[in-house]
């Protein structure tokens, strides 16, 4: 398949890679056109502007930071939307706002084009081994389209819905409960930490009893190694996906107190730690706040 593909972030590199792998045709587009340089030694075109990588493409991928990124490649005349042609899709990877997926359809529509969301779980690392998790929605037709890269780039996919937007809520339905449980195994290893149990073993023993999820695996062994750095998933990303957690609470009225214990845990880690620490970083916070 003929692809443009719009952001060589730390996921976006890693999913690019395994489509050109898959034997896809790429071009490629980043803000820092530096970070092109490994996808282009592997085979992909250089494109000059996201007009030029969605051009003549039946497909195109965009993996960027945040809403004000992705509105930065879509508009203006040498922006995504002038680029794509009609009947062709964009797939829009990226953790944004539910609001902004229904705008970006909308959008989408009213030129004839085509458009789901398909934002991913998994860390960098997940993304390089081609084992993400993608939460997919949209116009089935589309979502059949695109199954190809999906399965490129990913271990399972979702269906989610007609409705694209409901993908960017699952996504950040998903985060808020990651960041949950960071934060809740972070207070219990400050507790079992202070009263002389060192974390390992409570650890070990969540683990090996009612505990033994990739979550609890994967970032209870980053709590217990301190392994914050370098950033995985950066906090100041985690910010921002807390706050579209808050967005699209307040827009369906449901209240979430939870999510204001991990925003202040996170402002805090980033006034204290700066901006590169990765969001399970809070597990310093807590430490600190309990005396340890
Ligand atoms: P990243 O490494 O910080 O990359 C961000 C990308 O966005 C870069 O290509 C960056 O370009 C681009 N960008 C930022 N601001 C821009 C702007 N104003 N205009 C144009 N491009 C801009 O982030 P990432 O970790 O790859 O995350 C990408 C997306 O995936 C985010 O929505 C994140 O929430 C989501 N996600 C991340 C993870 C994870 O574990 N990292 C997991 C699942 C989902 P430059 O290179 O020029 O800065």
């Amino acid at each position: 398949m003929r692809i443009g593909f719009i952001g060589m972030g730390q996921m976006g590199a890693a999913m690019a890679g395994n489509l050109v792998r898959a034997g896809h045709e790429l071009a490629v587009w980043n803000r820092s056109a530096q970070k092109c340089g490994p996808l282009v030694a592997a085979g992909a075109l250089l494109a000059a502007s996201p007009r030029e990588a969605a051009g003549g493409k039946s497909v195109v991928i965009t993996m960027l930071a945040d809403d004000a990124a992705l509105e930065g490649v879509l508009a203006g005349e040498d922006g995504l939307l002038a680029g794509l042609a009609p009947g062709a899709l964009h797939v829009s990877m990226s953790t944004i706002a539910v609001a902004t997926a229904d705008q970006l359809a909308a959008r989408h529509a009213a030129r004839d084009q085509r458009y789901v969301s398909a934002p991913v779980f998994g860390r960098p690392e997940a993304a390089a081994a081609a084992k993400l998790y993608v939460v997919a929605a949209g116009d089935p037709a589309d979502l059949a389209s695109a199954a190809p890269l999906f399965a490129a780039i990913g271990q399972r996919v979702f269906f989610v819905g007609r409705v694209a937007s409901n993908a960017n809520l699952v996504k950040l339905c998903g985060n808020f409960a990651i960041l949950s449980t960071i934060e809740t195994m972070a207070e219990a290893m400050a507790l079992a930490e202070k009263g002389g149990v060192p974390k390992a073993k409570l650890l070990e023993v969540l683990l090996g009893t009612l505990f033994d999820a990739p979550v609890f695996r994967n970032y209870g062994a980053i709590l217990v190694e301190q392994r914050f750095r370098p950033a995985g998933f950066a906090a100041p990303l985690g910010l921002k996906d807390m706050r579209l957690v808050g967005q699209a609470a307040e827009a369906l009225r449901v209240p979430m107190p939870t999510l204001g214990v991990l925003w202040d845990h996170l402002l805090g880690t980033l006034a204290n730690e700066g901006e590169d620490i990765d969001w399970s970083g809070i597990g310093r916070t807590v430490a600190k706040s309990g005396g340890l």
